[in-house]
Parts: structure tokens; C-alpha cells; sequence
């Protein structure tokens, strides 16, 4: 993880000392990447895909606006990492039911019983009862290590120190044991050594019939890179996999890998392990798990930055679309405004209608000549238009009287800005119509003068 994480550093320095990126800097930029791909054990069709798209992506698509040619590169490697690894989510911690039972599989010493430490460790944070119980009977030492561990955290333990008992036993004992204690959480340990993989998948069946665990999870070791689907594989051929527990992130660079790997058999990461100790676990999370993998903490503020731009450019589409299509309603207007307001105090209301269809000059002098809307009239209309029904907002023309009353009241406005306000809109929208039917003319008028008729 740490190589990972200085190998992306590096990168993202080097993009962001360039001067410019022309075909041949990207080809290069994107052979780097490659290369901290395979080093991690990210299969070559995951790197096809990732550089293929960033390099489409970047090729044809324009930064918005403000964004530096820079940024954008870094934003797409951040955007592809992301998709990369299950697209942007946060894992559920909450307890659907009590006692919820977890179950833990995997191959021997990929850290199941640490890992059931860690997670128990979670929740006995969050204040609830947890339990541990140790079905492995092949490993010498597997039981006395989770009662060590279930002592130092203080979770309650059950298991057979002498192991006396067949794994089917513990289990049904330790169940009964965990639901007389009233425990919240119940974390079945299991196995991963077996005299054949065929024993081993089958002892987990057994078990998971006999357990009838809420979830179940697959802890696999970071090391095993780009492995990690088809052991995930192996073990879906026998059980549900629910969920996804990566470990020793903190001493390998394949972590990637495997993480990328596992994602594609469309199983969740839900923990990922970055230590020995029980404390040593994070959930997981691909959005801040690329940030940190790009060493960047400046990282979020230009995301931010680059969605709202999206935000907004959505948002004009839609007006643009309504006023091309006819639809200009009171919606239209709710929408223009919400779009002001959420970018800031800009007179700009006009210019948000379409470029395409009106000259700038248009805009200019309407801007200046007619639209001094200040931004506490337009808080004032929006709460007018946020008291209105969806029905009134696409059909003004039923507001009458009593309805206008009715809106001024719920909007702790006065009927006369209800009126002002529609007559803005009857403004706005004569003045779209009368310029869409003589948009050639204008065009030509406007190049002389704005017109005193509209
Ligand atoms: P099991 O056989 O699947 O139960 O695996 P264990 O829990 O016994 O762990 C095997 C080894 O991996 C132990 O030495 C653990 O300390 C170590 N281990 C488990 N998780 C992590 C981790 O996240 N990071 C590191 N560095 N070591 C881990
Ligand atoms: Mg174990």
C-alpha cells in the first residue's frame, strides 16, 4: 500500500508540473499508470479498461470550465480508480436484526480469526454485545488464539480449548451459548485448512446450513493480487458470499489487485485490514480510498468543484431543454432560480437561457437593462414557487385568485409579489416566444441595436 501510495504521488506530481499534454506526454502519463497497475497485480484487462477509458475520456471530452487541463487528467484517473474498484459506495455497519450472525470463510491464513477480532473490537465500540465462536478444529491453536482475543477486547468467547467437539457441535452449542447471553452480534469463526479444498468447501457448507448466517464474508489476503477472483470464485461455488474482507493491505502492493480483482465478481469490499493489531481495520470505502492512494488532500475540494460545474451544466440543459421544447412554465423559472442560488449571487439569470439559440448581445443588454434581480428577490420567488403545486408550476394560467392567496400565505409573501412574479414570468416568456419566431431577423436587428420592442 505504501509503494501504491508513492507511485500514484509521484504521478500525480508529475501531471501536475506539466506545461501542457499533447498526445505523446498522455501516452506517456498513461504507460506510467500501466506500470503502478501491474505492480500491483491489477489484471492486464482491468488496465485496458481503466487506461483506455481515461485516455477516450480525456481525448474527447472538454474540461469545464475553470478546470485546468491538469486537474481533468487527475480527476478521470481519479473518477476510473474509483469505477475501478465498485464505483462510489459506503459499506452498511448497521445491524438489521438482533442477533445478526455473521460468518467468516476463507483459506488458512488470510487472517479470519484476527479479522473476526477487528470486527467484533467495531462494534463493542458502538456498545453492542458481541460473541465469538471458533468451529476450527484442524488448526492447532486456533481456538486458544480467538479466546485470547475475545478476552483482550472483551467480547464473550466460545469455542472447545481441548477440541474435543466436532466443529457441528461448537456450533450449535455456541449458538445456543450466544442467544441465552442475548448477544447483538454473533461472529462464527471458521476453518480454512482442510486435507482437500473439496473438505474445506464442504465443511463451510455444513457449517453455513447449520449456522443460517444474516451474512456471509470472505476474507482473502491482499497478497493474493489479481487471484483474488477466483478464490472468491471457489468459494461462491458452495456459499453466498455477502461480503468482502480484504487483509494486509498495510504489507503488500498487489492490495490493489486483489481489491479490483475481487470487485469483478461482483462482490462488496466491505473491510479492508491494514495491520496485525485489532484495531488495524478501516471500512471500506472507494472514494476515500483512492484519495488517500493519490496522496492528495486537495483531492475532494476539486471533485467538489468539478461536480458542481456538472450540477450546473445538468441543470442548464434541462432549462435550455424546456424553452426549446415549448415547456416554459413556472418550473422553468423555479429551476433557473434554484440554479442561481445554489451558484452564488450572480446576476446571471439570463444567461443561463440557451447561447445556442440568443446572441450574447441579447443577453447583455438584457441583463443590464432588465433583469436587476436581486438575490433577495429571488429567495422571495423562490419560496413563492416552492408553495406552488407541480400542477401550477406547469400550468400558470390556472392561478387564480384564491390560489395566488393561498401560495402568498404559504410562502409568507404578500399577493403583489405573486403577481410580480407572474408577470416576470408572462415577460420571459413573450420575449422567448417572440424571439424564437423571428430569430433570423433578430439576429440581424441585434447587430444594429437592441430593439425597443421587446
Ligand atoms: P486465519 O488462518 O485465516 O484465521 O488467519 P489468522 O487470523 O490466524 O492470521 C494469519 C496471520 O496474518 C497472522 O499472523 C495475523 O497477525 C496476520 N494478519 C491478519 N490480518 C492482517 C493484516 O491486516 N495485516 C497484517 N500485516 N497481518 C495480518
Ligand atoms: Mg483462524
Amino acid at each position: 500500500m505504501k509503494i501504491l501510495i508513492e507511485s500514484f504521488t509521484k504521478l500525480i506530481s508529475r501531471i501536475k508540473g506539466l506545461k501542457y499534454i499533447d498526445e505523446e506526454t498522455l501516452r506517456e502519463l498513461l504507460k506510467e499508470l500501466q506500470k503502478i497497475l501491474l505492480k500491483a497485480d491489477v489484471s492486464v484487462q482491468t488496465i485496458y479498461t481503466i487506461t483506455k477509458t481515461i485516455e477516450e475520456k480525456f481525448k474527447n471530452t472538454k474540461p469545464p470550465e475553470g478546470i485546468s487541463i491538469k486537474d481533468y487528467l487527475i480527476y478521470l484517473l481519479y473518477q476510473e480508480l474509483i469505477n475501478a474498484l465498485g464505483g462510489d459506495y459506503e459499506p452498511k455497519t448497521e445491524l438489521p436484526k438482533r442477533p445478526y450472525k455473521l460468518m467468516l470463510v476463507g483459506i488458512e491464513g488470510c487472517g479470519k480469526t484476527t479479522s473476526a477480532a477487528k470486527i467484533a473490537k467495531l462494534y463493542l465500540k458502538k456498545k453492542f454485545k458481541v460473541g465469538l465462536i471458533e468451529t476450527d478444529t484442524h488448526r492447532p491453536g486456533a481456538q486458544d488464539q480467538l479466546k485470547q482475543l475475545a478476552d483482550k477486547i472483551g467480547a464473550l468467547f466460545y469455542g472447545d480449548l481441548k477440541v474435543k467437539m466436532s466443529s457441528d457441535e461448537i456450533l450449535a452449542k455456541g449458538l445456543e451459548y450466544m442467544l441465552k447471553s442475548k448477544v447483538d452480534l454473533i461472529i462464527i469463526d471458521t476453518a480454512g485448512r482442510h486435507k482437500s479444498e473439496e473438505d474445506l468447501m464442504n465443511e463451510v457448507k455444513r457449517l453455513y446450513e447449520l449456522a443460517q448466517p444474516d451474512e456471509i464474508m470472505l476474507v482473502i489476503d491482499a497478497t493474493s493480487g489479481k487471484q483474488a477472483a477466483a478464490q472468491a470464485e471457489a468459494f461462491m461455488r458452495y456459499v453466498p458470499i455477502h461480503s468482502i474482507f480484504i487483509t494486509k493491505m498495510d504489507s503488500t502492493a498487489r492490495g490493489g489487485g486483489a481489491l479490483m480483482s475481487v470487485i469483478k465478481t461482483g462482490a462488496r469490499i466491505k473491510f479492508i485490514g491494514i495491520g496485525e493489531d485489532v484495531d488495524e481495520v478501516e471500512l471500506f470505502n472507494p472514494r476515500r480510498f483512492v484519495s488517500r492512494l493519490l496522496g492528495m488532500g486537495d483531492l475532494e475540494t476539486l471533485v467538489d468543484k468539478i461536480k458542481s460545474i456538472e450540477e450546473e451544466e445538468k441543470l442548464v440543459k434541462e432549462i435550455e431543454k424546456d424553452i426549446e421544447e415549448g415547456k416554459f412554465t413556472l418550473l422553468t423559472v423555479k429551476k433557473q432560480i434554484e440554479s442561481i442560488l445554489k451558484l452564488g449571487p450572480l446576476s446571471k439569470l439570463l444567461q443561463l437561457l440557451p447561447t445556442s439559440m440568443f446572441p450574447n448581445i441579447i443577453l447583455k443588454s438584457i441583463d443590464e437593462e432588465q433583469a436587476q434581480l436581486t438575490q433577495e428577490k429571488m429567495r422571495r420567488w423562490y419560496a413563492i414557487l416552492s408553495s406552488m403545486t407541480r400542477e401550477e408550476l406547469l400550468n400558470p394560467d390556472i392561478l387564480n385568485a384564491s390560489r395566488i392567496r393561498r401560495i402568498a400565505k404559504g410562502s409568507g409573501t404578500s399577493p403583489r409579489d405573486v403577481k410580480e412574479l407572474l408577470q416576470y414570468y408572462q415577460l420571459m416568456k413573450r420575449w422567448i416566444s417572440s424571439l424564437k419566431k423571428s430569430r433570423k431577423k433578430l439576429l440581424k436587428f441585434f447587430e444594429k441595436g437592441f430593439p425597443q420592442s421587446i
